[in-house]
């Protein structure tokens, strides 16, 4: 179809099918990526409208489009969403009864669905890919594609077997979708995917987000300042906790307060779960505490503040989380309360993460007992015999043999050892690398830490992080922004390399005697400077120092 075609074919879908008159920036450049039948990462923030970009290319395709996401709560919804809007989709997944599930393989097997939501550990369903298989698959969607690297903050092993799905299904063109992603993951994702990815960032500023860190130094200030916090801000919103116990703590002294609270965590039956849920989603509850388990499957455009009752173990995991609030675009704020001795709470579950040197061990010798050198054994198989390997570190083992060549996957994603000249020491130094990956973990957590200590605008820390922006100035909306915290005098070289900003040689916009003024503190005259900060003495006879952002000429 000529290109003018097609776009008015895809603006009449567009109004017709959707209801919208035009596209967003960043979505048009994605779905022209698709349609060109490129494969495609997108990194996009929540809120801009993902989904369209491959609902939209997918009804202009002939065949099946595939959707991958861990996300199984919004399948449905999604499901129901497009069939309102005539669109035949359905959902594969551990929801579905037998019967269900029957009908959906025929339908799936006769053609009759655009398109088919399902979850990775589906599309190891020998079964399931077959039915995939009669028909063309001519769009794979892999949504919270981050998922997939294990430098990202969420990994799911599960996604690993996602590269083999996709060739499973004749190798059609693939669109990846995040929010969040550094350069190191995006290029992670390609690597896992075996593919050359276009990457289309549209950037992960929202001006509605108003970020503030407020600090406390024990148990009873956080508690303090959460009453406070929650009492003060109007709306719905959620306050996340790093652990199970501290959920059920800050929940009761919220109950006690009087606040509409409704907690959820892993530990709650699956009734209970979602019974809150629902309740918080009608606005039953106004404030849910939670662990990171919610808000994966929340999609609530009006939340109108996240607050961490602890600090995330990595930027990526703080964004996405406090990234849930003001998807209306309507101002939202988002506040993380820090004390320093939560640091040692992450640095405990960086522990236990990756396969140690015995699970490896114990991953091949499970092989070597099922006599994978003469057959190909299902994973299941593997995991009953390796009754003291997490699943997870399970997965990721076989994962590194594989890639060194060491083993495998047939067509329904056995595994059978095709070097079985291994030697215990090659096997060790697999292990030995996720070493690395632990390190990588923790200067992550430093990133964060960084964060919350920083007296740059709280935005500009974020966007250096996520895009290496070196432009932004300063948003005006975050709590340094509006009250430019006074810098303790500290040595520029204790300073991390990227707070290090000023160029060698970079000449101070102040010299002494300037009139300038900072917001809070007014005007003042400039003692001295450097590139990157200036002392100001006031008229009430004290000298602050503040970074030069937030001085300006009086
Ligand atoms: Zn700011």
């Amino acid at each position: 179809m000529p290109n003018g075609a097609q776009n008015k074919a895809i603006n009449k879908t567009l109004r017709d099918t959707f209801g919208y008159t035009r596209l967003r920036a960043g979505q048009q450049e994605v779905i022209d990526s698709v349609l060109q039948k490129r494969d495609t990462l997108a990194v996009m923030p929540t809120g801009a409208g993902k989904s369209l970009c491959y609902q939209l290319p997918a009804l202009h395709m002939p065949g099946t489009t595939v959707i991958v996401s861990p996300l199984i709560a919004l399948m449905k919804d999604q499901v129901d969403k497009l069939a309102q809007a005539g669109v035949s989709a359905i959902e594969v997944n551990s929801t579905l009864t037998a019967r269900e599930e029957k009908a959906a393989l025929e339908s799936i097997r006769n053609g009759e669905t655009e398109m088919v939501f399902t979850t990775p550990e589906r599309l190891t369903d020998p079964t399931f890919l077959d039915a995939l298989r009669q028909n063309e698959i001519d769009l794979f969607v892999i949504d919270e594609a981050h998922c997939i690297s294990q430098w990202g903050h969420d990994f799911r092993p599960a996604f690993l077997e996602i590269s083999n799905a996709v060739d499973a299904l004749g190798n059609p063109p693939v669109l990846a979708l995040t929010a969040t992603a550094t350069s190191a993951v995006t290029e992670d994702i390609g690597r896992q995917l075996k593919r050359t990815l276009e990457v289309i960032n549209t950037g992960i500023f929202r001006p509605n987000l108003h970020y503030r860190v407020v600090h406390a130094t024990n148990d009873r200030e956080k508690l303090e300042h959460i009453l406070r916090l929650v009492q003060s801000l109007e709306g719905s919103g959620i306050v996340y906790t790093a652990t199970v116990k501290n959920a059920d703590l800050v929940y009761e002294a919220l109950k006690d307060a009087g606040v509409e609270v409704g907690r959820y965590h892993g530990r709650l039956s699956a009734k209970e779960r979602e019974t809150t849920q629902d309740d918080f989603m009608a606005d039953r509850c106004r404030v849910m505490v939670a662990t990171n388990a919610f808000g994966l499957g929340i999609d609530k455009p009006d939340l109108r503040f996240v607050v961490h009752y602890q600090v995330p173990g990595t930027l990526e995991a703080y964004y996405q989380e406090s990234g849930r609030a003001g998807r209306d675009g309507k101002p939202a704020r988002c506040i993380l309360i820090y004390d320093t001795r939560d640091k040692r709470v992450q640095q405990f579950f960086l522990g236990g993460r990756y396969p140690t040197r015995d699970d490896v061990v114990h991953a091949y010798e499970a092989l070597l007992a099922a006599d994978a050198q003469s057959q190909p054994i299902p994973y299941a198989q593997l995991e009953a015999q390796t009754p003291d390997v997490a699943g997870n570190k399970l997965k990721v083992g076989l994962k590194l043999m594989k890639d060194a060549g060491y083993l495998k996957q047939d067509r329904n994603l056995r595994y059978r050892i095709v070097n079985p000249d291994v030697k215990a020491e090659d096997l060790l130094h697999l292990a030995d690398e996720y070493g690395k990956k632990s390190e990588a973990d923790r200067e992550k957590l430093e990133r964060m830490i960084f964060y919350a200590q920083s007296a740059f605008c709280r935005w500009r820390v974020l966007l250096e992080y996520f895009e290496g922006a070196e432009d932004f100035d300063r948003c005006g909306t975050c709590d340094n922004c509006l009250h430019p915290p006074e810098l303790k005098p500290v040595k520029k070289s204790r300073l991390p390399r990227w707070a290090r900003r000023a160029p060698l040689g970079a000449v101070s916009q102040y010299k002494a005697g300037d009139r300038v003024r900072v917001p809070r503190y007014g005007e003042g005259r400039v003692e001295s400077a450097t590139a990157e900060q200036v002392e100001i003495g006031f008229p009430d006879g004290k000298k602050r120092q503040f970074l030069c952002a937030y001085v300006e000429l009086a």
